[in-house]
């Protein structure tokens, strides 16, 4: 019979394994996967918000009237507005534009206050979401901000309750543990758990995105939300989470975006998990590391919220297409693309000199203009292109005195080329140069992989 509860708190934690049969099929080892969309916020993170809020009334930090502050994802301000809600406080939920909108409506409906605030700034930026949520606590009485990212009680959760439920459920036979690091609460505090109960006999894996930098990537943005670890290419100091123990993590699998959100959606139709893209990368993880062990090995991966969330994202067709994740069919911008030259960017704080120095190999004249960072091992992220340029302006420009080789660039930045995925026909790429564009940039998984100018496509 299904529990009775006097409170929603108690139906945090407790939450089900499910056998993944089908993706597994042929891999001798199980692969269970732990379902943590079914706790009552719908996500791993109501776990480290009950215990952050729990920990914080004890340490007196957090008094009656008292309002609770903090930066999230979504999915911890949903944990804390449930929680704090309950316990009667006011939350103020800081959420950055990166996130699905359907995460900021849902923070509002349980009633906390959501202030929006750009990621896409260097972590100085008083505008940045980390300094916007420092600055309200600063100001409001009573306010506790509750910083999951250096907060001990979000792993602590994971080591209380987590840990535990995944030994138990398996009988001590799980081997490994395949988590996404955010935070690094759930990975730090259940695989720390595992590896005391066992002994240290279990492997501790983390899911990274590619071009995260926890797994060794140069920190360039990613398309799975809420794992990895992002570097602006203007922040000076780089600071890990001290929720993360990155002596508890055996290796990293490090996983490219189109894995991680075609491995989301064969969850949700071959094994009715509906679930999110950081999921997804967890899964191809569980996957990759399970291939190689044996029918005595059980795997344990965790699903950290539902795709419900997600519908318009990495559950939508469209979507796939348009950042160029999904290709079917033979009309598409494929054909074009392979016949398009090698794609020149320019960085956007360069000088018009260097500018044009650079056009000078840019097919048709025409660059994207981007965010400077040094290497671009995983190719330029369709969210690193600020504007473009074309060696028409910056001629005319030169010509008529307007500037000099010197002077920087900013001024004669143009705006940035539309972007369309590989996958979409020619039609819609044409569509998107109304407006007289120059030209359209073109995706594959996410990056820019050409550009199409006008008289290629007309
Ligand atoms: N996936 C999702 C959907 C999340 O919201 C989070 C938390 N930001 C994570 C993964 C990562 O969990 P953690 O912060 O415990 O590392």
């Amino acid at each position: 019979m299904a529990a009775v509860h006097e409170s929603v708190l108690d139906a945090i934690g407790g939450t089900p394994l499910f056998r993944l049969t089908r993706l597994g099929a042929g891999i001798a080892a199980p692969i269970y996967a732990k379902a943590e969309f079914l706790n009552i916020g719908g996500s791993v993170k109501d776990r480290a918000a009950l215990s952050m809020v729990l920990a914080a009334e004890r340490d007196g930090l957090l008094k009656p009237g008292g309002t609770i502050i903090e930066a999230t994802s979504g999915n911890t301000g949903i944990g804390l507005a449930i929680v704090g809600r309950q316990r009667g406080y006011r939350v103020i939920a800081g959420v950055s534009d990166k996130s699905s909108a359907e995460k900021a409506d849902i923070l509002r409906a349980y009633g906390a206050e959501v202030v929006l605030a750009p990621t896409a700034v260097p972590a100085e930026d008083p505008r940045h979401l980390f300094n916007v949520v420092q600055r309200l606590t600063e100001e409001i009485p009573g306010a506790w901000l509750a910083n999951q990212y250096d907060n001990l009680a979000n792993p602590d959760a994971h080591v209380r309750s987590t840990g535990p439920e995944i030994w138990e459920q398996t009988g001590g036979r799980v081997t490994h543990f395949v988590a996404g690091v955010g935070t690094g609460g759930t990975i730090t505090g259940t695989g720390r758990y595992l590896k005391e109960a066992s002994a240290g006999a279990v492997t501790v894996v983390g899911a990274d995105p590619e071009s995260s930098s926890y797994g060794g990537g140069d920190g360039s943005p990613w398309f799975v939300e809420s794992i990895g670890h992002y570097l602006h290419p203007d922040t000076v100091e780089d600071r890990w989470p001290q929720a993360l123990s990155s002596e508890v993590i055996d290796f990293y699998e490090r996983i490219p975006d189109r894995e991680s959100l075609l491995t989301a959606r064969r969850l949700s139709r071959e094994e009715g998990l509906l679930a999110g893209p950081s999921s997804g990368a967890a899964v191809a993880a569980a996957l990759r590391v399970a291939r190689g062990l044996g029918p005595d090995d059980l795997v344990v991966v965790v699903l950290p919220d539902s795709g419900r969330s997600y519908l318009s994202k990495v559950h939508s067709d469209t979507w796939m297409r348009e950042w160029g994740f999904l290709e079917e069919g033979d009309a598409t911008l494929r054909a074009l693309l392979d016949t398009a030259g090698p794609l020149v960017a320019v960085d956007a704080d360069a000088t018009v000199g260097e500018a044009v120095e650079v056009l000078r190999t840019a097919p048709g004249g025409l660059a994207p203009a981007v965010l400077k960072r040094a290497a671009r091992p995983y190719g330029v992220s369709a969210t690193e292109v600020v504007g473009s340029v074309s060696r028409e302006v910056l001629a005319a420009a030169l010509a008529d005195g307007s500037a000099k080789p010197g002077d920087p660039l900013g001024a004669l930045l143009g705006t940035a080329l539309p972007t369309v995925g590989v996958g979409q026909p020619p039609a819609e790429a044409r569509a998107a140069l109304a407006d007289g564009r120059p030209g359209v940039l073109v995706l594959v998984d996410g990056r820019v992989a050409g550009l199409l100018a006008r008289e290629v496509l007309l």
